[in-house]
């Protein structure tokens, strides 16, 4: 009891969180866990609580995985560190490299290693403008994101996603380099205009940005195939593949960030091919990709971007890279969990829970405040409102979002609020029971906050 009231002391006296808002952060402080097995996590008083979001969209095949611990040590024994610049390198990250070219879609054989999902996306825009530049196409630096979206925390991957770069322009030329698009949120489309009508209207508006900055001028595209942080944002029906022909028309690159998507969350190891018929140049990995175990990122790109860095002349230099790029204990982990998925079809788990998942959720759309739940398998999100014919919002002090998530809390279940979202990313491993008991604990969570709001 002392030692975690300590704990808990010392979170609040010494450390910096990511994403700290400090009123709240100084009223509450931080609620601690000190221990994980299968599903659930634990606080320091021992109490169990189902995980709804696997960590950070990330422990995909969940806590306790012996199989994942040895693969670690036993690397950590064998080697724990080498440099991984050019002309050395160790067998993990050579193994591993090869493992994904194997299960990526297309042509998509070649990996740089980051440290995360912010330094995979920062490294792909160097890449990209490395490419371009061999290519004689020095113009093509801007980046084209959409409103919404998320792509990281290092300045440029900030900057890079939708609602921040609005919200906080950093340096003049990043807000020049990256052009953000409308928001494809099918949800909150413009009143009266239909789906379709809504595709039609991002599409041109699309073609209409490229056509006015000269499509000399952009490099590459960026969009999650659903988007997770802005708040699972379900684009209509058609997109992908439309915004995928205008790339190709313009000779614009496409970089599916799957930091959440892939590695299971929507039944394939990538959604982009398998899910969306989507062929991206670049896809971006991190979190499952470890399932969480230890921190990976991966910027898995095309033989064609390959066949230009191949014909570079002597004096090109790729200058980008990380002391612990394609670590041996990471690689190792993710070894690890591409041999567990496979040997436990875990895929084929989540393609036939994941529908259940959805319909046990979209059960929810009884209750008067929940105006829309949507998604896909075991990535969903339900979004709460005051008026659900109007869609109208909760005013921001009623705090809907965090009061919904709390109540989940103190009934036993992890979800993350979102503003007016709560936001589902659970363990993959999740069965039929912890679906049924994720959507009652939610139910009662969200009949709770109404009570509160109506009282
Ligand atoms: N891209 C997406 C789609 C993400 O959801 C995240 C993190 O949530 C990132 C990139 C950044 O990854 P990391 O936090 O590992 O740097």
């Amino acid at each position: 009891e002392d030692e975690a009231k300590a704990a808990w002391e010392a979170d609040r006296q010494h450390l910096l969180h990511p994403w700290t808002n400090f009123a709240s952060f100084k009223e509450r402080g931080s609620f601690l866990v000190s221990g994980a097995r299968g599903v659930h996590v634990y606080d320091t008083t021992g109490r169990q609580y189902l995980d709804g979001m696997a960590g950070l969209w990330c422990v995909n095949l969940g806590y306790g995985r012996e199989d994942i611990v040895e693969a670690i040590a036993d690397q950590a024994r064998r080697m724990p560190y080498f440099t991984p610049f050019v002309d050395v390198g160790s067998l993990p990250a050579a193994d591993l490299a090869k493992e994904i070219a194997r299960i990526a879609p297309g042509d998509l054989n070649h990996v740089f290693f980051t440290c995360g999902g912010s330094t995979a996306n920062d490294s792909a825009v160097r890449l990209i403008h490395f490419y371009h530049a061999l290519r004689g196409k020095k113009d093509k630096r801007r980046l084209l994101v959409q409103m919404d979206s998320y792509h990281g925390s290092t300045y440029l991957t900030h900057s890079m996603s939708g609602r921040h770069t609005a919200r906080s322009p950093l340096l003049n030329f990043e807000t020049e380099m990256v052009q953000t698009l409308r928001s494809p949120n099918t949800y909150r489309r413009p009143e009266g205009m239909d789906e379709a009508g809504f595709l039609d209207l991002l599409i041109s508006e699309m073609e209409e940005r490229i056509l006015s900055l000269g499509a000399d001028t952009i490099a590459a595209f960026f969009a999650e195939p659903l988007m997770g942080a802005g708040g699972v944002i379900v684009p209509p029906r058609g997109y992908h593949a439309r915004v995928q022909g205008l790339c190709r028309k313009y000779d614009i690159l496409y970089v599916s960030d799957e930091v959440v998507t892939g590695f299971g969350r929507l039944g394939h190891f990538f959604a982009s091919a398998e899910h969306f018929g989507l062929e991206p140049d670049i896809i971006i990995s991190a979190k499952g990709i470890t399932s969480g175990y230890q921190p990976l990122g991966a910027v898995i790109y095309s033989d064609r971007m390959q066949a230009v860095l191949n014909a570079a002349p002597e004096e090109a230099w790729f200058t980008n890279g990380f002391t612990y790029s394609g670590h041996p204990v990471v690689c190792a982990a993710a070894l690890a969990t591409i041999r567990a998925m496979e040997a436990e079809d875990i895929c084929g788990h989540v393609r036939e829970n994941g529908p259940k998942f959805e319909t046990a959720l979209k059960s929810l759309l009884d209750i008067d405040i929940v105006g829309d739940v949507r998604g896909s398998h075991f990535m969903m999100c339900v979004e709460a409102v005051a008026d659900q014919k109007t869609k109208e919002l909760f005013a921001p002090k009623a705090d809907v979002g965090h009061r919904i998530a709390d109540h989940a809390h103190e009934l036993g279940l992890i979800a993350r609020s979102i503003g007016n979202l709560i936001v589902l990313s659970p363990p993959l491993i999740f069965t039929e029971d912890h679906i049924a008991e994720t959507a009652a604990t939610l139910r009662e969570a969200i009949t709770r906050t109404r009570a509160d709001l109506k009282a």
